[in-house]
């Protein structure tokens, strides 16, 4: 079938990108779904800053392709072999689709997925190849899901089927921003009531990951950011304090914080939330720094104070079990995702809402694949 897509490729291309638009809406071909496989009819699709990565090029991966691995749509097609989804069925994206044989999967860990990680570093789905073609040649899936388009092939093991009841624009942000944010708080630094936290970095992440210390009862909770407007933000959600990156955390709080959450994606600021984590506390960092970057620290800290510094992908999460419990939290009124909505636009405006996120000043921006002007 055909579909609008907005495809990428080149990296790297110059600023501002409303004038180079690297994220050419184009008509794409998908494939007919293959076993185990269904085509999603996209709803709302999230701006992550890991889709800026690849456009900005500080990510690499196979071009062209299909950006986008944060959305909601409906069910519209099954291939052969789909186990509990049906036409119609709402569903979020997951970005790390886990195939639930190898050692890992085994071992109850899919957000470690080797299979899933390789298929993603390749471009491929995860039974191997691609399902999208423009112009006659293959194109690349982004993260197995590419829902920067108005139809998806995409694998079952990369949707989770939600109630029809909650909005497409929170549900797309259930796959990526919630599952990563809260999951780096719970299930990373398996924070616990009355634990002192820090977020660095407001992004849809960072936010996500405030929501999940409130959650988690962490006390007192740090929100740093250089934009006052996101500090204001997190105030509002729920952290006691907020300070800018020039401010040193340890000047308020001497002793520092036993869980700082990293979600800049930058080797520096993840050196500041590994030095303002207190003795016997750990730095998760959740943030994807440039492939160049290296951390520096006293090795010694690392052993004197006890600390430990741990990597969360995906938020460490199970996210047949995580995103179902978002909704209970969401239904509750404990999961205050519409905070987080900053703009919903058409697809077409793709390339100005990049420029947005890449200045800062915005949380989480929606685009829809069916608006196109
Ligand atoms: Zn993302
Ligand atoms: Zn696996």
């Amino acid at each position: 079938m055909r579909s609008l897509a907005a495809l990428l490729c080149k990296s790297g291309a110059d600023l501002p990108y409303s004038i180079s638009r690297p994220l050419e809406i184009v008509e794409v071909d998908l494939a007919p779904p293959r076993i185990g496989e269904v085509i999603v009819k996209i709803e709302s699709a999230g701006i992550c800053h890991s889709d800026l990565s690849v456009v900005n090029g500080s990510r690499q991966r196979p071009l062209p392709l299909v950006a986008g691995h944060e959305s909601a749509g409906v069910v519209l097609e099954l291939g052969k072999g789909v186990k509990g989804l049906k036409v119609g069925d709402h569903v979020t994206t997951v970005f790390l689709p886990s195939c639930g044989a190898c050692n890992e999967c085994r071992l109850g860990s899919p957000a470690f997925c080797s299979v899933g990680a390789t298929s993603n570093t390749r471009g491929e789905m995860i039974s191997g190849g691609s399902r999208i073609s423009f112009d006659g040649t293959l194109v690349n899936h982004y993260n197995g899901v590419s829902c920067y388009s108005q139809y998806a092939v995409l694998d079952q093991r990369s949707l989770i089927k939600l109630p029809s009841d909650i909005p497409f624009d929170i549900a797309a942000l259930f796959g990526c921003a919630l599952l990563t944010g809260i999951g780096a708080v719970r299930n990373s630094a398996h924070t616990k009531q009355g634990q002192s936290l820090g977020i660095w970095g407001l992004g849809g992440v960072g936010l996500s990951a405030l929501i999940g210390a409130v959650i988690s009862q962490a006390s007192p909770i740090f929100a740093i950011d250089p934009v006052a407007s996101k500090r204001d933000l997190a105030l509002s959600l729920g952290a006691d304090f907020v300070l800018d990156p020039s401010e040193n955390l340890r000047d308020q709080f001497p002793d520092g914080v036993l869980v700082a959450i990293e979600c800049a994606g930058r080797a520096d600021t993840l050196k500041s939330a590994y030095d303002a984590t207190s003795r016997g506390g750990t730095t998760v960092t959740v943030g994807l720094p440039p492939a160049s970057e290296m951390l520096s620290i006293s090795a010694l800290s690392l052993v004197a104070d006890v600390k430990t510094i741990r990597g969360s992908y995906l938020g460490s999460a199970n996210p047949r079990v995580d995103i179902p419990e978002f909704v209970d939290l969401w239904r509750a009124g404990r999961l205050p995702v519409e905070r987080l909505l900053t703009s919903c636009g058409p697809m077409s405006d793709v390339n100005e809402a990049m420029d947005a996120l890449q200045g800062a000043q915005v949380v989480r921006q929606v685009i829809h694949p069916h608006q196109v002007s």
